[in-house]
């Protein structure tokens, strides 16, 4: 296929795909940091995914599938890549059975905690008070009290770094803690099936209220930050020990450890890129000086 004058950008518009050149980027995540990205494209359908996809790689550009940007810390500079944000049908939340149910990658987690509700379906009560996307969480194998919502999932949709879409089935072997095959594949998660259990709506509204109320008592869930910043070790909470080592509270320009928290990394007003990655390696380098514990970041870095 011969190279449409004009280039990417008029490639995309000539395919129908929605897109946003210089994008700036900062006021989308939820650390309140982040420069401006070559161009965020808004996906409303499986096609228009697959054309953006497949032009991307046709023109050599770098893709980033963005969900809520709520696991992220994305570099301040200009950022040489293709963000591309899944809305429209991938916004989709809908029973597939008696007891399961379909939500697109876009699906907000806290729409799918009010469709559980309003259906009656337990087991992802954990997922509560988690902010971001059905797709960024399945990437994430996010989670909370020793759960994972991999272990509920029946059927992953994804679509291949050439523009095909596949399904995976009984996915079990696909996540681990935090970590799922998407984060080595790069294929793009368009959708998964959850395999839930029929309950009581009450019941699990009430268990759902609990734990967002929890949430909000432990962790500073109103400053700009993107949720825990470590992995927990096997051998101790990351909080626990980043707090034993003394350094709730220690600063980096305007990034800090919480006081509430001390596995979250706050930005408490300009905090750029560089002051969370210095301050994340004093937190590492102290932590192992105290404990010979190597902590891990849970949180992505995006150059
Ligand atoms: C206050 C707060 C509390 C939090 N609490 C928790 C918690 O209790 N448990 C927990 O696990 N996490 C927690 N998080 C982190 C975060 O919300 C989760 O990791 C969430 O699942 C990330 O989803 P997202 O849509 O924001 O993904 P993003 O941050 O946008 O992306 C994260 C990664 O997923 C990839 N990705 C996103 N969508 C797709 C897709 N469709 N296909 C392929 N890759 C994709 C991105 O490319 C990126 O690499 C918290 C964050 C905050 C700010």
């Amino acid at each position: 296929m011969g190279k449409v004058k004009g280039g990417f950008f008029a490639e995309l518009k000539k395919n129908g795909v929605e897109f946003y050149p210089g994008c700036g980027i900062k006021e989308r995540t939820t650390f309140k940091i982040g420069g401006t990205v070559y161009c965020r494209i808004f996906a409303k359908r499986l096609d228009e995914l697959s054309a953006a996809v497949k032009t991307a790689k046709k023109w050599g550009k770098k893709i980033f599938v963005m969900g809520s940007l709520s696991n992220v810390l994305i570099t301040d500079k200009k950022i040489n890549k293709v963000f591309i944000e899944l809305g429209g049908e991938f916004y989709d939340i809908r029973k597939t059975g008696p007891s399961s149910v379909y939500a697109g990658a876009g699906a907000k987690i806290g729409s799918l905690t009010a469709f559980v509700i309003k259906n009656g379906l337990a087991g992802i009560e954990f997922m509560a008070g988690i902010p971001g996307t059905m797709g960024g969480a399945v990437y994430m194998n996010a989670g909370a009290y020793g759960k994972g919502i991999g272990a509920y999932i029946k059927k992953i949709h994804f679509m291949d770094r050439a523009g095909q879409c596949g399904i995976i089935e009984n996915p079990e072997k696909a996540f681990s803690y935090r970590h799922s095959i998407f984060q080595e594949n790069g294929y793009i998660v368009t959708g998964a099936e959850l395999g839930l259990k029929k309950g009581v709506a009450a019941e699990i509204r009430k268990e759902i209220m609990l734990l967002i109320k929890t949430r909000h008592a432990k962790h500073p869930w109103k400053a700009f930050c993107a949720g825990s910043f470590f992995k927990n070790s096997p051998e101790c909470p990351a909080g626990s020990l980043i707090e034993r080592a003394g350094l709730k509270g220690k600063k980096v320009g305007d990034a800090m450890v919480s006081l509430k928290h001390a596995n979250f990394l706050i930005n408490t007003g300009n905090a750029g890129y560089g002051d969370v990655v210095k301050l994340a390696k004093n937190v590492k380098q102290t932590v192992y000086k105290k404990f010979g514990v190597k902590l891990e970041e849970e949180v992505r870095y995006i150059k």
